[in-house]
């Protein structure tokens, strides 16, 4: 089988690549963007030192090259995770937790290695595999799920990561149980189980390529997208070595470790990857479909794989595939409940928020009366159910007299405090529920009250009057030596209905009259039908 393999392999080599001319271009792109980069020089020459190194190294002979795949298998992820967790401690936010666990994923892959070096050195067994390698080999896929899995953008949501912890890690160890299963269910490995067991390891290289392009396609801040692309470009040369690796070259009878360290290529990748921090280029933003799309349904496909890894481990060992069902299930479960409970506490502040904003504005931030937009809305109401009830209503323009006088002599602050005084008074005297005060602009203001015919309107507009005067705010530039107000009144529905428009403009006359009549009076404009 393995020959069949090679023999495609070979096939494949045959052909010639279709992109000569496209080659050049590209790397004369890569040449002079390095050249503009010393970062990304930073990126690319570190690994490709280290890699000429490894394989200057392999040059020499076995003597040299065996010991140095197995020192470079377990250096190579240490090194890369010390470049990832100090990238991660160079950025800020959720992505810092996406670094770092890159960086626990290779801690995790160089114990593995380095349980491959002491079965070999001092145990002096060569070219098996062991148990504990392979289960660390697949407990670094634990991080990487969890990665995939995680919501970047919300805090505080401990209760959900612990949840897409425990699922991710009762998936690593069901899948290496299962393929541990696989490979030994007949004693020593056969071909068959080893053919089985590397099919189940591209599964499980393809499915973390596949979260971390979704997640890359999804992703909306430059930081994220660093992140995914670094995860997504490692995932896909580490499922292709891998599977060249096991699918070509592991069936060769001179198999050794010196063709597994191939692997350091992927970590390689992503050293430079870690380095590297694209200039500030602002990427196209990704539809917002598909970002909730992807949001949603990254945590569920966690908990889908383990129920589907769980049914196979359940043929193995019942109790240990049950619990896994019974994790994902109550993972599953738990993750769509606080996803729901998120999105409840969002709309409520959404709510409420809407609401606050609503109140600002409809609100004169010098007074805290309605303004004019509100009073607007208010007026037009007002005019439409004064039509249905048929019930008279009224509206009182209120214009503080010689007011420029007052600013000019005491100055703005005193005119601004003289507005918040007069405010007050005309809102202490204008409670009746339904009826409405506002500041129209400027020293102006209008009250809306229902139920008033213009006999009351001017019954209230004389209340208003009587009371600013009675606050005896000092004006010397007015007649009255003090703060005093004109009024004008006028009504809908003693004689005939009237438009908001038409009442206000009935209103202003009305003023102008108390104006014209020496000012700090009343007035109410006589409404002639017709
Ligand atoms: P009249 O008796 O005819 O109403 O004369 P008036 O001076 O009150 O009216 P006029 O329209 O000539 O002047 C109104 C003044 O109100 C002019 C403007 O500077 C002042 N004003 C408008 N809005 C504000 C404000 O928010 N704060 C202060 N301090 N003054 C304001
Ligand atoms: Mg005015
Ligand atoms: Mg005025």
């Amino acid at each position: 089988m393995a020959c069949g393999l090679r023999q495609i392999q070979g096939l494949s080599l045959t052909i010639s690549p279709p992109g000569g001319p496209l080659l050049s271009v590209f790397s004369h792109r890569l040449l002079s963007r390095l050249a503009r980069e010393p970062r990304m020089t930073l990126a690319v020459l570190v690994p490709l030192v280290l890699l000429l190194i490894q394989y200057g190294l392999f040059a020499l002979g076995p003597a040299v090259s065996r010991p140095t795949a197995y020192i470079v298998m377990v250096a190579a992820p240490c090194i890369v995770l010390v470049l990832a967790a100090a990238r991660g401690m160079s950025e800020g936010g959720p992505v810092r937790a996406g670094w770092f666990a890159i960086a626990a994923s290779l801690l995790l892959w160089a114990l593995g290695a380095f349980g491959n070096l002491w079965q070999e050195w001092v145990l002096g067994r060569v070219n098996e595999m062991y148990r504990d390698s392979m289960l660390a080999f697949n407990l670094a896929a634990v991080p990487i799920a969890f990665v995939l899995a995680g919501d970047w953008r919300s805090g505080r949501r401990s209760l959900a990561r612990a949840t897409d912890a425990a699922v991710a890690l009762a998936l690593g160890y069901g899948f290496f149980l299962y393929t541990w299963e696989v490979l030994t269910a007949h004693g020593t490995p056969d071909e068959a189980a080893v053919t089985h067991m590397v099919w189940l390891l591209d599964l499980q290289n393809f499915y973390l390529a596949i979260g971390s392009l979704a997640r890359w396609s999804a992703a909306d801040t430059p930081a994220e997208r660093n992140l995914f692309r670094a995860l997504l470009v490692y995932e896909i040369v580490y499922l292709v070595l891998v599977f060249y690796n096991n699918h070509f070259v592991a069936g060769d009878p001179a198999f050794g470790p010196e063709q597994s360290a191939i692997i350091t290529v992927a970590f390689g990748v992503l050293a430079g990857m870690a380095l590297w921090r694209p200039a500030g280029t602002t990427l196209p933003r990704p539809d917002p479909r598909l970002v909730r799309m992807v949001r949603s349904a990254s945590p569920m496909l966690l908990a889908g794989a383990l129920l589907i890894v769980s049914l196979f481990v359940i043929r193995i060992d019942y109790a240990v595939g049950t619990a896994g069902v019974l994790i994902a299930v109550v993972g599953y479960t738990l993750r769509t409940t606080l996803n729901q409970v998120v999105h409840i506490e969002r709309g409520d502040i959404l709510l409420r928020e809407r609401s606050e904003l609503q109140t600002i504005a409809w609100t004169d931030s010098l007074t805290g009366l309605a303004n004019r937009h509100f009073l607007d809305q208010a007026l037009g109401q007002s005019v439409h159910s004064q039509q249905e009830s048929d019930l008279p209503f009224s509206v009182l323009m209120i214009d503080i007299d010689h007011f420029k006088l007052l600013n000019d002599r005491y100055g703005h602050p005193a005119g601004d405090a003289c507005l918040r005084e007069v405010a007050n008074v005309l809102r202490r005297t204008i409670v009746r529920p339904g009826d409405v005060l506002g500041r129209y602009g400027g020293e102006e203001f209008i009250a809306l009250v229902h139920d008033t015919d213009s006999a009351g309107a001017l019954a209230i507009a004389e209340q208003l009057r009587t009371a600013v005067e009675a606050l005896r705010i000092e004006n010397l530039g007015s007649p009255f030596g003090v703060v005093t107000v004109s009024v004008g009144a006028a009504s809908s529905g003693d004689e005939m209905p009237l438009a908001a428009a038409e009442l206000v403009a009935r209103a202003d006359r009305a003023l102008y009259d108390a104006k014209r009549a020496g000012r700090n009076q009343s007035r109410a404009l006589a409404v002639t039908p017709g």
